[in-house]
């Protein structure tokens, strides 16, 4: 039995060495060492044994059982080491190859627009104003000297959140709020988002952005009006760019005038860029009438003002040779990343 027991011992170390991964060492434990194995197979039958044999016999068999065990518990720590080994290899990470390339975000080109725009008037000492887009009827309109039958009022031009209140359809509302605020001297900038019902096309677009130009103070006529907006143009669209006012109509500014600069393309000898006229018109513009002033509780007869609103959009339109407005509110990646 004894020389049995030797046997099975070196059989069993046999295969322990020579098994290779996790599973065939745990296989080979179980063939001699579990509950069916070869070993405790034979331990059963120490029971035919006489009692001087037992104790000399079970002693083998301990030492046998031991050694079985180390030799397992040895090749696991091998197997173990050699699969974390392998691991590594497999995890290995060159830290000297190049990265990938992360696209870089950007400005919008409008955002870019009213950035420059702003610049040009905090050079000119203007300070900037803000006002929430969903705006008081009275705001947007009644306070702007806007008649109540104005075709701007009506449903189809303007949206309305309730009776009293609409998603904005100018910047003007925050003249109002500055004014009443404020005493005057006034001199404001408030470039913002505002909405009209337009149906996108290429010139139009339900969301656009303008950009606000108020003075108030004693004195302020329609020569520092001419002279404020010449020195926008000449900043915004070149050097030698001149400006042309044109007889205009707007409820809240008397007189008005439609602004246009001569062509940054052709010079103002006309070309496919200002449909051959010379001149593209930017904007709106006039002395404050006078019942917005009062509206405001500023005193007509001692203050006077002027005020202009510039299309954001379509200056970068025009800036950026770009022919269809609705490009700027797509945010497609391959137009935006030309910019
Ligand atoms: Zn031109």
């Amino acid at each position: 039995m004894k020389e049995k027991l030797e046997q099975i011992q070196k059989a069993a170390i046999e295969q322990i060495v020579s098994v290779t991964t996790a599973d065939e060492l745990e296989a080979a434990k179980v063939k001699y060492l579990g509950k069916k194995g070869e070993l405790t197979a034979i331990l059963r039958g120490m029971g035919a044994l006489t009692a001087e044999e037992r104790p000399i016999v079970g002693q083998v068999a301990n030492n046998v059982r031991e050694a079985i065990e180390q030799a397992v518990s040895d090749k696991r720590a091998l197997i173990t080491a050699a699969e974390r080994e392998k691991r590594f290899e497999k995890d290995k990470l060159d830290v000297t190859l190049p990265s990938k390339r992360r696209g870089l975000g950007r400005i919008h080109p409008i955002t870019k627009t009213i950035y420059e725009a702003r610049q040009i008037f905090l050079d000119m000492g203007f300070t900037i104003a803000e006002g929430p887009e969903i705006e008081l009827v009275e705001y947007n309109f009644d306070a702007l000297n806007a008649p109540k039958d104005h075709p701007s009022r009506d449903m189809t031009d303007t949206f309305y959140i309730d009776k009293l209140t609409v998603l904005r359809t100018q910047t003007s509302p925050v003249q109002v709020r500055e004014m009443r605020a404020n005493k005057p001297p006034i001199r404001i900038i408030s470039p913002g988002r505002v909405y009209r019902c337009d149906p996108p096309d290429a010139t139009h677009s339900p969301v656009f952005h303008q950009l606000e130009g108020l003075v108030v103070d004693k004195g302020v006529s329609m020569g520092d009006l001419k002279g404020t907006l010449d020195m926008f143009a000449r900043k915004m669209f070149g050097p030698e760019t001149r400006t042309r006012f044109r007889p205009h109509n707007f409820p809240f500014t008397e007189p008005s005038a439609e602004v246009d600069v001569s062509c940054f393309a052709c010079g103002g000898k006309g070309c496919r860029f200002c449909k051959g006229e010379g001149w593209i018109e930017i904007l709106g513009a006039g002395m404050v009438h006078p019942n917005v002033l009062e509206s405001c509780g500023i005193d007509s007869h001692v203050y006077t003002g002027f005020a202009f609103g510039v299309g954001m959009d379509r200056v970068t339109i025009l800036k950026n040779n770009i022919d269809d407005m609705r490009l700027l509110f797509e945010n497609d990646l391959r137009f935006l990343s030309q910019f």
